[in-house]
């Protein structure tokens, strides 16, 4: 394969630097260098088939190698809420009111595990790629910290004794489900390029 360009399905600046560094042998592009406005429907059933919905779409407008994700949060004792529901668990949708109900959700809940997914497809051609990422954890019964986005201020991972908001973000960074998934497409695409 000689073309190594990745037009990943997002315009966040931070998503596009990241996948750009750990995918540092390949020529990164954001959606809007192929496309003015990309906005699809996520309405898949799982993190995959949301983040299928948006590379497929993506690749209707290039011929280049297409990646997408899709991430959230799932909490065991509430059935794996908030789920894909994540970005949009509250009516207000903002992270503050997603959090607080999350947290009013959990009140008197005594397991407070949970897991961030992230699931990443790649699709090139024909081939498509699909991975899933987690970092495992508890959920506090406050917010602590002011860094990060989404529930970062509620999530500690497993082995640490600090919120995902707490952390420097290269530290959160390494330990993310988003950066276990991209590592993972990272060595499929060496097993195919
Ligand atoms: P997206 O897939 O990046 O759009 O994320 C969906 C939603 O999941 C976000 O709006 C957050 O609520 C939540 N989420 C995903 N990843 C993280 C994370 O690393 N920290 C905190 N919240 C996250």
């Amino acid at each position: 394969m000689v073309n190594k360009t990745i037009v990943v399905a997002s315009n966040n600046k931070h998503k596009i630097q990241e996948i750009g560094e750990i995918l540092s042998d390949f020529h990164i592009k954001k959606a809007s260098d192929v496309v003015d406005s990309f906005d699809v429907e996520e309405d898949g059933e799982s993190f995959c088939e949301n983040a299928y919905l948006k590379a497929k779409s993506l690749s209707k407008y290039t011929n280049d190698m297409v990646l997408a994700d899709d991430s959230g949060l799932e909490v065991f004792a509430l059935n794996n809420e908030p789920g894909i529901f994540s970005s949009r668990y509250s009516k207000e949708q903002t992270d503050e009111a997603n959090v607080k109900k999350l947290l009013k959700n959990m009140e008197g809940i005594k397991d407070r595990s949970a897991r961030f997914v992230c699931c990443m497809v790649l699709i090139i051609n024909d081939t498509i790629i699909q991975k899933e990422g987690y970092v495992y954890g508890t959920i506090t019964d406050k917010p602590v910290g002011d860094s990060g986005f989404g529930y970062d201020p509620i999530f500690i991972p497993n082995g640490y004794d600090r919120t995902f908001a707490e952390m420097d973000s290269n530290l959160k960074n390494k330990l993310s489900h988003r950066r276990a998934a991209i590592e993972m497409i990272k060595k499929s695409l060496e097993e195919l390029v």
